[in-house]
């Protein structure tokens, strides 16, 4: 278990321990979630203890996939989709590495959607961020399988037709064996939802809802950002409320519940990942 007591690193340790100083200034826009998205998986990454020299972070493209350049370690910026193939890669030829990917909506569940089920199906021991924010940001706000109903993007400029993925029950159903869900403006819950995907041994998948102004919120009813942060704070229901709601609460209530965000930890089991089947039955056929 993540040591809980461990005192939490000071952002300017963090910043010396863990941050490649000759790739700042960063180029995320004012107000974008992924700073703090960094700022919680360091704090986990060193909250476990993390050996730096035994990990790998792995990313496709888009904002959150330049991640990786940021932080001093090895780090593999791969292709639209594709991080989780090469992080699969990864995984099975060298199995004690920590392998840690950062992908967006678009770029894990768009383009890369085939990859995610498989790598959560496969239960491969490893840790994904999803940084959801809606919308395709990177390249320029176009409608994502993530973007709201209604919602406006570059793509959708009467508002978005199609009904969007849910990315936590798709990693679920799909067989992931550990997934989580956080706004980035709780802080706490996803550094322990993080710390504990770093320490399940099998496909741990993080979702995290982030902020895009630029090329989400400023399209929609979100000019500032405070409003994003108040729309996380007035559409998630924590799990267990939810869970309560719909056990004692009124009608009205279980359909209001119904149409939130539901957050928390929302699903753990114990299963063996495939690295490990993997290297036994080479271990029988040897023997
Ligand atoms: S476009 Fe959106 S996701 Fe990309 S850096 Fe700017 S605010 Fe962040």
């Amino acid at each position: 278990m993540a040591n809980d007591n461990k005192k939490m690193i000071s952002g300017k340790e963090l910043q010396e321990k863990y941050l490649r100083k000759d790739m700042m200034p960063h180029i995320f826009c004012d107000g974008c979630g992924l700073g703090n998205v960094i700022d919680y998986t360091l704090r986990a990454v060193d909250r476990v203890g993390l050996d730096m020299d035994r990990t790998v972070f792995l990313s496709g493209i888009g904002c959150s996939s330049r991640i990786p350049g940021y932080i001093e370690a090895d780090a593999l910026h791969t292709t639209h989709g594709r991080a989780l193939a090469f992080a699969t890669g990864v995984k099975m030829s060298e199995p004690d590495l920590n392998v840690i990917v950062f992908t967006g909506d678009g770029d894990c569940i768009g383009i890369g959607g085939n990859h995610f089920i498989h790598a959560a199906r496969r239960n491969l021991n490893m840790t994904v961020i999803v940084v959801n924010n809606f919308i395709y940001g990177m390249t320029g706000g176009q409608v994502a399988p993530t973007t709201p109903e209604k919602d406006k993007a570059t793509t959708a400029p009467y508002g978005n037709i199609e009904p969007p993925f849910d990315i936590s029950k798709m990693a679920i159903s799909s067989g992931a064996s550990y997934v989580a869900k956080w706004p980035v403006f709780r802080p706490h819950q996803p550094i322990s939802s993080i710390s504990e995907g770093l320490e399940n041994n099998g496909f741990s998948l993080i979702e995290l809802l982030s902020p895009c102004p630029t090329a989400y919120g400023r399209r929609n009813r979100y000019r500032q950002l405070q409003d994003l942060w108040e729309f996380y704070e007035k559409n998630t229901i924590l799990v267990e409320d939810y869970e309560k709601i719909q056990k004692f609460g009124s009608e009205e209530e279980k359909e209001r519940a119904d149409k939130m965000i539901k957050i928390g930890v929302l699903h753990e089991e114990e299963r063996e990942p495939l690295e490990e089947r993997y290297y036994r039955l080479l271990k029988e056929l040897e023997e």
